[in-house]
């Protein structure tokens, strides 16, 4: 074991990459530049789809998609075991914003491990998520509570970054060997304004003064791998569609958060990050699986229309509207049908059936490395896997709805209201920030970091995660070895 070894990640979130860069070569973050950039750099990056705070945290900790780690989106539901009684159900009925915040630890698939499970000598700095982690290395709590509720509403995000800052200074002292601090500002604010308003760009020269601080306090000394990331891009909102309000008007009682004690609901709709919606048809009725849009348009739902998936793809605002059927995922969009099937080995087939939807040029079939490969610059990058990858948890909604570019999906109860927002599968929600101090080899997955992390500090890395190792060129070949027998 090198126990000299230590990490750090840093959560810069919804820090976009291009304005990072943009600032970058602008010499407006002389420190990052200077401590992080010059011995690494950027690499190209996806994070996960739902793209929203705290889902999309999951990968760092964990090496998994929110599917493999059963937290589908910011809200869901259980179908399987929820009968109507939103209270005596709470259990099966989730929103991680608010009092159920905290359950996102639990809630995580049985027998998955998290850095702090394998790295006891862990700290957390202002995390939702702190799954393995004992109470005294869970930092920032209180300022989080307090400033984050009050920062929230009227976007005063200064406070709690510097309160962040201070207590990532104290680490240097303590030399954890493994650091995971959170900076909420950049996606407050941005909620605000827009990814490149001053405010924003404000934030990050804020954080940069702080690396500055870290710097100083010598927090790159040593063999000392420093991760800093950020969990999805935010983009303008201009136009808001309620799913919930036009599945009202078609004559479905939707059941919503916080209106979650709706008389006898027609449909469940359990909004992430505003970009995307889950919905789940016949609420109250439980059931052992999903229903398939072949079941929906055969009229073999009670009480829901067989024409629902196309009235919902003609909505404005909706991109695509996806549903799953054994081992393949249904796309219906305004202009026609796809399909993405999981042909087994790690092999994903695109079938774009009478549309291109998610403009990849034709059929084709890859694993799951060479579609993040071939995606990153295509209107919704690493699509075939994040589709699929959601859909392996059994509470993922029967049909998700994603957004298109400048719209949000919900415009009730968006208090205060969204002037950006993500969650969705388009480019600038899903392309995220890596960068670090080591040179790595991109495109990456957020998911990848994990296993990076695992092998510089050299632990064994879990079977079964999502995450590959992202092996950095200039590591000599003995040492690659070694990462890849970890892997
Ligand atoms: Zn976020």
């Amino acid at each position: 074991m090198t126990t000299d070894r230590r990490a750090t990640l840093v959560i810069l979130d919804g820090a976009r990459a291009d304005v990072f860069a943009h600032l970058v070569a602008a010499g407006d973050l002389p420190n990052i530049s200077r401590y992080l950039l010059e011995s690494g750099g950027m690499v190209p990056a996806t994070t996960v789809f739902p793209s929203t705070t705290g889902v999309a945290y999951l990968p760092f900790l964990t090496g998994c998609y929110p599917g493999t780690c059963d937290v589908p989106g910011i809200r869901w539901m259980d179908v399987r075991g929820y009968t109507g009684e939103w209270w005596r159900d709470r259990e099966h009925l989730r929103s991680y914003c608010g009092p159920q915040g905290g359950l996102i630890n639990s809630d995580l698939r049985p027998g998955l491990v998290t850095l702090f499970d394998l790295v006891p000598e862990s700290v957390s700095l202002c995390s939702p998520l702190t799954r393995g982690l004992p109470p005294e290395r869970d930092r920032v709590q209180r300022a989080r509570a307090l400033w984050g509720a009050l920062a929230h509403y009227v976007g005063t995000y200064g406070p709690l970054e510097r309160a962040v800052g201070r207590a990532l200074c104290r680490t240097t002292r303590e030399r954890h060997r493994f650091v995971f601090a959170v900076f909420p500002g950049v996606d407050g604010v941005t909620h605000f304004w827009d990814p490149w308003h001053t405010l924003v760009l404000d934030m990050y020269r804020g954080f940069d003064r702080i690396i500055g601080d870290y710097a100083a306090a010598g927090g790159f000394d040593g063999d000392h791998l420093t991760l800093l990331v950020s969990d999805h891009g935010l983009t303008p909102v201009e136009h808001h569609t309620d799913v919930s309000l036009e599945l009202e008007a078609m004559g479905m009682p939707a059941l919503r958060y916080p209106a979650i004690w709706r008389r006898d609901p027609k449909v469940g709709v359990m909004v992430s990050g505003n970009g995307s919606v889950q919905l789940y048809l016949r609420p109250g009725t439980p059931r052992p699986r999903r229903f398939t849009i072949g079941e929906i348009e055969a009229g073999m739902v009670a009480d829901i229309p067989r024409n629902l998936v196309r009235e919902l793809a003609q909505l404005p605002g909706v991109a695509l509207v996806v549903g799953n059927d054994g081992d393949a995922v249904r796309l219906v969009g305004r202009e026609g049908r796809a399909r993405l099937v999981d042909s087994g080995g790690g092999r994903i087939r695109y079938l774009p059936d009478t549309a291109d939807l998610l403009g990849l040029g034709g059929p084709a079939e890859h694993d799951d490395r060479e579609w993040l490969r071939r995606t990153m610059s295509s209107p919704y990058p690493d699509a075939p896997t994040q589709l699929l990858q959601l859909f392996r948890s059994p509470r993922a909604g029967d049909l998700v709805i994603i957004a298109e570019v400048g719209w949000d999906l919900r415009r009730d109860w968006e208090i205060p209201e969204h002037r950006s927002g993500h969650g969705s599968l388009t480019a600038d929600h899903m392309r995220c920030l890596v960068a670090s101090n080591r040179h790595l080899v991109g495109p990456v997955r957020t998911v990848d970091t994990f296993p990076l992390i695992l092998g510089h500090l050299g632990v064994p890395i879990p079977e079964g995660i999502d995450g590959v190792l992202p092996v950095a060129p200039d590591v000599d070949p003995m040492q690659r070895t070694a990462l890849a027998a970890q892997a």
